[in-house]
């Protein structure tokens, strides 16, 4: 038994996905210090109710820098090639408060849909200089006591082919720079891209996270070519591709092959279903092939993946709420998932990406931070197809939103007005 006043607050009747029934959480100086059925103590209290708590979301891929543009383009692209034309034609007027703004809209739609942690790529070239970077490293500071923001800086034009773009990468690593991106399938020479991305990569001893393939065709890709620089790099655990969407083009035998490759190569892969089915398929006049790469199928062949944003409303996906809730059931939806993935896909949007970007401090854990969600809901197993409201979410213990639940008034006989909570 823990001694009383050893606690600052304790969670009271939290449904863990770890324990079968619910438990409480003492927290002291911001940090989880005791997870036990029944915890004596006289802090502050938090009643979950046998709520389902999570850690959070975690958001391995989105791009906050731009995010928002719906208003500024025309609404009626439909290629990968297309939305990279008319962000790049747009990127030159952003400014650091532009990019601020629109970044913040979305960052604040996340955290109240329970994300604690997130990845954004950062684009990095001469047309935009270094503004999108400042902009996001204020969004990292300022919203810093709801979320973890890390930065993936990237050349998306191109690397080899942008001349300037290599100077500016350099310039954003050694400025808080966290990861590096690549994006070989708009470089004239791919591997040469690749190539710079992972020397860099060891130079400032970051993670890799590359923006791999966008088109149907496999009858050639850049995926070897990661998975030999990852291997003769010792960078196994430490790279991402995102994406992917040849491997959902692959016959069986084909994707049986690939998916060994990338597994002992320590090679993770993130899908983005909003991108994806937007921008895949489009050619098809009937029976459309959506590009969606099965996540959970190579998570079970034992890859290493994550379910993510990338992008909210702009011309690679007008749609978008920053909700990785949503997104996990969306993918769950169309990538076929059965109940018994369910839990998996959960996985995808949580304990998966936190891997995929090597974090250490996430968890409900004795030790780790006192970041938790709280979704209406007492069982784990449906979250993800029940979408359960998010009520409540803290960061080190500290409250940082909460959501009132929706109120039903029926008649009653009285005519006196009564509220009644709908089930969750
Ligand atoms: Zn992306």
């Amino acid at each position: 038994m823990i001694a009383q006043t050893a606690f600052d607050l304790i969670f009271r009747n939290a449904l863990l996905r770890s324990s079968a029934a619910p438990v409480d959480i003492g927290v002291k100086d911001g940090r989880i210090a005791a997870i036990e059925p029944r915890l004596a103590c006289e802090a502050v209290e938090v009643d979950i109710g046998g709520r389902l708590a999570l850690p959070g979301f975690v958001d391995s891929h989105i791009h906050l820098d731009k995010a928002c543009l719906l208003g500024r383009c025309g609404h009626n692209l439909g290629s990968v090639s297309e939305a990279i034309r008319a962000v790049a034609g747009m990127k030159r007027d952003f400014t650091v408060e532009d990019v601020y703004t629109r970044g913040a809209k979305v960052l604040e739609r996340a955290i109240v849909h329970g994300t604690t942690r997130m990845r954004t790529h950062v684009e990095i070239d001469p047309r935009i200089g270094l503004r999108g970077f400042q902009a996001v490293k204020a969004l990292k500071r300022d919203y810093a006591w709801a979320i973890d923001l890390s930065l993936c800086v990237f050349p998306q034009e191109g690397l080899t082919n942008d001349p300037g773009s290599d100077e500016l990468l350099v310039q954003a690593l050694r400025d808080g720079g966290e990861t590096i991106g690549g994006c070989p399938y708009t470089d004239t020479d791919p591997n040469a891209h690749l190539a710079r991305v992972f020397d860099l990569a060891q130079e400032f001893d970051v993670d890799v996270d590359l923006h791999l393939d966008f088109d149907l065709d496999p009858s050639w890709w850049h995926l070897d070519e990661v998975c030999r620089q990852t291997e003769r790099r010792n960078y196994q655990g430490r790279v991402a591709i995102g994406h992917a969407t040849k491997l959902s083009a692959l016959p069986p035998e084909r994707l049986k092959a690939a998916t060994a490759q990338l597994a002992k190569a320590g090679v993770a892969v993130t899908v983005l279903p909003a991108t994806d089915l937007y921008l895949m398929g489009r050619e098809a006049t009937y029976n459309a092939p959506r590009g969606l790469t099965l996540a959970h199928k190579l998570v079970d062949n034992g890859v290493l993946c994550s379910v993510a944003t990338n992008n909210v409303l702009n011309p690679f996906t007008p749609f978008g709420d920053a909700s990785l809730l949503r997104m996990a059931n969306f993918y769950a939806n169309v990538a076929h998932a059965s109940v018994r993935d369910f839990d998996t896909c959960l996985d995808l949007v949580t304990e998966l990406p936190a891997r995929l970007m090597n974090l250490t401090d996430y968890g409900i854990e004795v030790g780790k931070p006192a970041d938790l969600i709280v979704l209406d809901t007492e069982d784990s197993r449906f979250a993800i197809a029940a979408l359960p409201e998010i009520l409540m979410g803290f960061k080190s213990g500290r409250k940082i939103f909460e959501r009132h639940q929706a109120v039903l008034f029926p008649p009653s006989e009285s005519g006196k007005a009564r509220a009644v909570i709908p089930h969750a």
